[in-house]
């Protein structure tokens, strides 16, 4: 029999030593300059999809060692930490996981949050990225609970295709009925996110561009990348967003649109009518170039992990615990916007500008890269 090593929680991710609160005054800018804006809350380390760029089957098996419940943040903690969070500067909260949906509850957390003001009484921009899956049963309840959009994960309108992208078989007329429901609740405007793997799953470029076109869903490709250490990520698998441009143009004329927001991940390209201006009524494109066009320039994100750790860059090894705060030092929320605070005023991360100069994680280093289900996308 062979024997099989799980590895403890706190081996996998070790945290780095929390600093010294800083004085708060100004909202915190790091050694970039840059602010901090948007949080990433990830709820849950689970997914009942095994899409093979995130969470390959051979790794995430029924032995793998997944969070136990008590490693979690509550809900409470969550909208305590959000909160001051909020107090810090952010302004756009994106719950997402694993599979956020599968958070036993989550509707609860989401009228939590949505009750959250910036100090001068605005609510947040809350969302959540899905798998699609659960939505068409849950997009009453979301919306019902407060939340304001969705982003659904869909790579593929080929049942086939889709089917060996989830690798649980998993149809796709499923999630097309999670986003129509999404749609008929009013929780838009939706986005729809397409990795692109090359070889895979690239010749449904053109037919998800046609089937969102004039929807008002924006339909978003996102190249393949390097996070984590278990995908076995390649840069021959990586399609350039200028090609999947490209491949687009051959079907419609498409001209660039203005950045929405700073920090905005997406180039958004607009389709035009027949007198070459953007047309609204068709909508846009965005494409995600993760890969070939850093924007770590701007990068407002944190993130936030299950088990309470906080992340400066998605591909980051370790995170500080601020679970810890909550705890085992009963910290007052002024004592951790500090902590906050002077976390962000250390942060040097701009992980996609260095990558050529680093070498891949392939799992062997002492310290791993996290993975994106434990961190969240
Ligand atoms: N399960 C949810 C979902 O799939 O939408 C939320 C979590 S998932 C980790 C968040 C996003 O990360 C998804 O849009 C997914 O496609 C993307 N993602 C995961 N691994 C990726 C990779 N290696 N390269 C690019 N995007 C990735
Ligand atoms: Fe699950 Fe989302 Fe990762 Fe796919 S991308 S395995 S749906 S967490
Ligand atoms: Fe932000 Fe890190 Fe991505 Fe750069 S690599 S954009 S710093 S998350």
């Amino acid at each position: 029999m062979s024997e099989r090593v799980i590895p403890l929680v706190d081996q996998r991710h070790p945290s780095l030593p929390l600093p010294a609160a800083a004085a708060t005054g100004e909202h915190p800018l790091d050694r970039l300059q840059r602010p901090l804006h948007d949080l990433r809350i990830s709820v849950t380390d689970r997914c009942n999809f095994r899409c093979n760029y995130c969470m390959p089957k051979e790794v995430f098996d029924k032995d793998y060692a997944y969070l136990p419940h008590s490693a979690l943040l509550s809900f409470e903690e969550i909208t305590r930490l959000a909160n001051v969070f909020v107090q810090r500067g952010v302004r756009k909260i994106r719950l997402t996981g694993g599979e956020p949906l599968l958070r036993k509850n989550i509707e609860i957390l989401i009228e939590k949050l949505a009750g959250l003001r910036t100090p001068d009484g605005q609510p947040l921009d809350l969302t959540l990225t899905t798998n699609g899956s659960l939505l068409a049963r849950k997009a009453q309840s979301l919306k019902d609970a407060g939340l304001q959009r969705v982003t659904v994960s869909l790579d593929g309108l080929d049942d086939t295709v889709f089917r060996r992208m989830n690798d649980v078989d998993f149809p796709v007329a499923e999630v097309l009925e999670g986003i129509e429901a999404a749609k008929a609740m009013g929780l838009g405007p939706i986005k729809v996110n397409m990795v692109v793997k090359r070889g895979t799953n690239d010749n449904e470029i053109v037919p998800m561009a046609r089937h969102f076109r004039g929807t008002g869903v924006v339909l978003r490709f996102i190249e393949y990348m390097d996070v984590g250490a278990t995908n076995g990520w390649r840069m021959d698998e990586v399609l350039p967003s200028a090609q999947v441009i490209e491949r687009l143009q051959t079907e419609w004329p498409l001209a660039p649109l203005q950045h929405s927001a700073p920090g905005e991940t997406a180039e958004r390209w607009g389709y035009l009518d027949a007198q070459g201006q953007h047309d609204p009524a068709l909508g846009e494109v965005g494409v995600i170039s993760s890969v070939t066009q850093a924007f770590c320039g701007d990068c407002n994100r944190a993130r936030l992990s299950t088990e309470g750790r906080l992340y400066l860059c998605l591909f980051a090894s370790q995170g500080y615990d601020l679970r810890q705060l909550l705890r085992e030092k009963a910290a007052s929320d002024t004592e951790i916007a500090g902590v906050i605070d002077a976390i962000w005023q250390g942060r040097g991360d701009r992980y996609s500008q260095l990558r050529s100069a680093m070498p891949p994680d392939t799992g062997s280093a002492p310290v791993r890269r996290v993975e994106m289900s434990y961190i969240g996308g």
